[in-house]
């Protein structure tokens, strides 16, 4: 079966007047669709920048990345632009809502890019904002709404295109503890009932123990990719024997 994401020996540098600064040294990563995983490591281990070469907001230096089957690298800035904006979802930290639309027309908005009509964007909004238990507060702009609420419109939005993939990047980092189960609760039900393939950065071994997988970076390199055990979960494990 080919898997849903391959990323083979990914090398990312960032240039700057400094020099080069290589941020991955080489990751390959093979993840099924279905699967429902969890990114950890230390701050500046190059999770970020793993992310955004899977969402494709970003591409390798070197190395391939393989989307469905199709070599990223092929695609034209516009099919990259619809991959991003219908094929994967994306959650972030600090929300990222447009402070001066509604709740409903922040969940909306992907849709515009995809061509849905006005009517339809709106109503299936609406049924994203129920899903995520927000049925009633269409019309509140995001300072209307505490953090938690925030990050449910962020959610509801990032299914508005009903992507295969959903990534969330510290999706709890930002909400009480409280509330970062919430959200997570949302991220399992989407992956059970509705088969998203869910990839969650987080420094919570707590929300890493929900997933099925862990994959622990550390100076741009895979240490780790197993299942959640108390040493993957707290970065005790032992390094990935590699040939
Ligand atoms: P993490 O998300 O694990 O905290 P990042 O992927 O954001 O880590 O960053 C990995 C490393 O790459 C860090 O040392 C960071 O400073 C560097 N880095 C990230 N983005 C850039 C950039 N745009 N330009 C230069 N260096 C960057
Ligand atoms: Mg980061």
């Amino acid at each position: 079966m080919t898997a849903l994401l391959n990323l083979v020996d990914v090398i990312k540098d960032y240039g700057s007047e400094a020099g080069t600064f290589r941020a991955l040294h080489g990751v390959s990563l093979d993840v099924r669709a279905g699967e429902f995983m969890a990114i950890m490591g230390p701050s500046g281990s190059g999770k970020s920048t793993l992310m955004n070469i899977i969402g494709c907001l970003d591409t390798p230096t070197t190395g391939s990345y393989r989307f469905e089957g199709t070599d990223t690298a092929t695609l034209s800035e516009s099919a990259l632009a619809k991959l991003r904006n219908a094929g994967i979802g994306f959650v972030f930290q600090q929300f990222n809502l447009l402070p001066r639309l509604s709740a409903l027309a922040n969940v909306a908005l992907p849709m515009v890019y995809s061509g849905v009509s006005a009517r339809d964007r709106a109503t299936r909004a609406q049924v994203l904002l129920e899903s995520v238990g927000l049925g009633d507060k269409p019309k509140s702009r995001p300072s209307q709404l505490s953090g938690g609420q925030q990050q449910r419109v962020a959610v509801a939005r990032s299914l508005a295109n009903d992507p295969q993939l959903l990534l969330a990047d510290e999706p709890t980092g930002a909400l009480d503890t409280k509330t970062g189960v919430e959200v997570l609760a949302l991220f399992r039900a989407l992956n059970a009932d509705k088969g998203v393939t869910v990839v969650i950065v987080t420094h919570d071994p707590e929300v890493a123990r929900a997933t099925n997988r862990v994959v622990r970076i550390q100076d741009g390199r895979v240490f780790y990719d197993g299942p959640p055990t108390e040493a993957a979960l707290y970065g005790h494990a032992e390094p990935e024997v590699t040939a």
